[in-house]
C-alpha cells in the first residue's frame, strides 16, 4: 500500500484535470492518474481528448482553413489582391502541434504549481477506494483514497461497414493528421464533428462529401437554425446527402469505394480519405473491478445520479464517461461541482443553461430548448428573430449571415432558447446563458444598451422583436 489521498482522479481531460486543480485549491490531498504516453518520448500527455485530438487542434485546422478559404474568395471583394495563394499543410500541422504543446504543458505546469500530485499509468478502481495503477512497464501500485472520481472520457465508435484503414479510412484523431490536401474526402456522419473536419478539407480544396443516415439535418439544432445552415453550406460547396446509409467500403490502390443506400437505392462514391465521424462511446475499457461496485447503464455510461456519484459510496464520475452532451465545458463543471461537494459544499450544475457550438463558418451556437422542443412539451412561447443581413458590424466584416433567435414563456417572458447561426455564434451565446442563468427576460435584455456597431446588437434586436419589435427591420405585425 502507498499513499493516501484525499482524492484520487482517474483521466486528465477537461472533466479530470480541472476537478484535479480545484480539488488542490480546495486543500485536499490529490492525484491524478494518466494513462496517454506520448510515442515520441514516452512521457506522460496530459488534456486528454480535449487539448489533444479534439477541441483544441480542430480549432487550430478550422481557423487556418478559414483564413485560407477567406483569402482565397472573400479578399477580392473588399479589394485585397492576393497572387499565388498557397497552402502549407505541414507548417500548418505544426503550428497544431505546437498549440497541442504549449497547452498540455500548462496543464503540467499547473498541477505542479497546484501540488497535485500525477501519476502515469492505467488506473483501474478496485472495492473501498483503491486505485490500482499499471505503469508501462507494468508494475502495479495500489493506491487509496477517501473519494475517487472517475474521469475516463470517450472513444470514437467504430462502424462495421468502414473499419479504420491506417491513413485511409480514419476517425477524427486521423483526419487530423493529414499530410497533404486529399483530393476528394468522404465523411460519415453529418455531426458537429463530421462537419467541423469536413469543413476543414473543404476549406482547402478538397471535394467533400458527407453521408448522413438520418433524414434531418442536425436535429438536435432548432430546425430554422438548421435550415439556415444548411443553405450556407451547400453554398459552400460541401455535398451533404442526407438519409444516406452506408453499407460497406473497400479499397482499391488507395481509393475508397463507399457503398451506400439513399432513397434512390445503392449507391457508390469514389474518395482517397474517408472520415468515419459517428459519434463517441464512453470509455471504461478495464476501469473498474467487479467488486469496485459501480455501475453502467445500459448505453454503457457510468451510471450516476444529479450530483455525478456513482452507486460505490465515495465513487464519483463525469465527462463523456457519463450521461449528458459530450462537451468539455460540461465536463468541466462536473468535476468542479464533485470535488466542491467532496469539500462539503453544496454546488450544481445546471444542465439547462449548457452552450453548445458548432466551429463551422458560419458558426452555429445555442443554448436552452429549441422550437421544436418547445412545440412538444406544449409550452406556449413567442420567437424574436434577427438577421446579421441587417447588421452594420456584420456587413462591414464581410460576415453577413445567419440569424439571432429568442424565444421566450408566452406569459412570463422568460427566456427559453437563444440560437445564433452566423460570425462569432460561439461567442456571442455566452449573453444568452449569463441571461438565462440569471433568469432574464426578453424585456431584461431589449431594455439593455449594447454598443454599436457590434454583432451583440442583433441580440438586443431580437429580444426586443420578442415583444415590441426590432428597430431595425420591418415587422410583422403581431396580432392583438
Ligand atoms: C475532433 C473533436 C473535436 C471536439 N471539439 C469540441 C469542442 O470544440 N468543444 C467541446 O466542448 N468539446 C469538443 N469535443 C469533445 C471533447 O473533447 C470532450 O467532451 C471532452 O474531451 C471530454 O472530457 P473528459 O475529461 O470527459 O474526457 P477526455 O478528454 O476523453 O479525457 C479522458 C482521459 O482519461 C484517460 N484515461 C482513460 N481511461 C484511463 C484509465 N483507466 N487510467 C488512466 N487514464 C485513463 C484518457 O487517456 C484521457 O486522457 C471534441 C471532440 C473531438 C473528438
Amino acid at each position: 500500500m502507498s499513499d493516501k489521498y484525499d482524492v484520487i482522479v482517474i483521466g486528465a481531460g477537461p472533466g479530470g484535470y480541472v476537478a484535479a486543480i480545484k480539488a488542490a485549491q480546495l486543500g485536499l490531498k490529490t492525484a491524478c492518474v494518466e494513462s496517454w504516453t506520448s510515442e515520441e518520448d514516452g512521457k506522460q500527455v496530459l488534456g486528454g481528448t480535449c487539448l489533444n485530438v479534439g477541441c483544441i487542434p480542430s480549432k487550430a485546422l478550422l481557423e487556418i482553413s478559414h483564413k485560407y478559404e477567406e483569402a482565397g474568395h472573400g479578399f477580392a471583394d473588399q479589394g485585397i489582391e492576393l497572387n499565388d495563394l498557397k497552402v502549407n499543410v505541414g507548417k500548418m500541422m505544426e503550428r497544431k502541434a505546437g498549440i497541442v504543446k504549449q497547452l498540455t504543458g500548462g496543464i503540467a505546469g499547473l498541477f505542479k504549481s497546484n501540488g497535485v500530485t500525477s501519476i502515469h499509468g492505467h488506473g483501474k478502481l478496485l472495492a473501498n477506494r483503491q486505485v490500482e495503477v499499471t505503469d508501462k512497464n507494468g508494475k502495479k501500485t495500489v493506491y487509496e483514497a477517501d473519494n475517487v472520481v472517475l474521469a475516463t472520457g470517450s472513444n470514437p465508435i467504430e462502424i462495421p461497414p468502414a473499419p479504420l484503414k491506417e491513413g485511409l479510412i480514419v476517425d477524427s484523431t486521423g483526419a487530423l493528421e493529414f499530410d497533404e490536401v486529399p483530393k476528394r474526402v468522404g465523411v460519415i456522419g453529418a455531426g458537429i464533428i463530421g462537419l467541423e473536419l469536413g469543413s476543414v478539407w473543404s476549406r482547402l480544396g478538397s471535394e467533400v462529401t458527407m453521408l448522413e443516415a438520418l433524414d434531418t439535418f442536425l436535429p438536435a439544432v432548432d430546425q430554422q437554425v438548421a435550415k439556415e445552415t444548411l443553405k450556407q453550406f451547400k453554398k459552400q460547396g460541401l455535398n451533404i446527402q442526407l438519409k444516406a446509409r452506408v453499407t460497406g467500403t473497400s479499397v482499391n490502390r488507395k481509393v475508397i469505394t463507399v457503398k451506400y443506400e439513399d432513397s434512390k437505392g445503392e449507391q457508390e462514391l469514389k474518395v482517397d480519405k474517408l472520415i468515419v465521424a459517428v459519434g463517441r462511446r464512453p470509455h471504461t475499457d478495464n476501469l473498474l473491478s467487479a467488486d469496485a461496485g459501480v455501475n453502467l447503464d445500459e448505453r454503457g455510461f457510468i451510471f450516476v445520479d444529479d450530483q455525478c456519484q456513482t452507486d460505490a459510496p465515495g465513487v464519483w464520475a463525469v465527462g463523456d464517461v457519463v450521461r449528458g452532451p459530450m462537451l468539455a465545458h460540461k465536463a468541466s463543471e462536473e468535476g468542479i461541482m464533485v470535488v466542491e461537494r467532496i469539500a462539503g459544499h453544496k454546488p450544481q450544475v445546471n444542465y439547462e443553461c449548457i452552450p453548445n457550438v458548432i466551429y463551422t463558418h458560419p458558426e452555429v451556437a445555442w443554448v436552452g430548448k429549441t422550437e421544436e422542443q418547445l412545440k412538444s412539451e406544449g409550452q406556449a412561447y413567442k420567437t424574436g428573430t434577427f438577421p446579421f443581413a441587417a447588421n452594420g458590424r456584420a456587413m462591414a466584416a464581410n460576415s453577413a449571415m445567419g440569424l439571432v433567435k429568442i424565444l421566450a414563456d408566452e406569459k412570463t417572458d422568460r427566456i427559453l432558447g437563444f440560437h445564433v447561426v452566423g460570425p462569432q455564434a460561439s461567442e456571442m451565446v455566452a449573453q444568452g446563458v449569463i441571461a438565462m442563468e440569471f433568469g432574464s427576460s426578453a424585456e431584461d435584455l431589449a431594455l439593455t444598451c449594447f454598443a454599436h456597431p457590434t454583432l451583440s446588437e442583433s441580440v438586443h434586436e431580437a429580444a426586443l422583436a420578442v415583444n415590441d419589435g426590432a428597430i431595425h427591420i420591418a415587422n410583422r405585425r403581431k396580432k392583438k
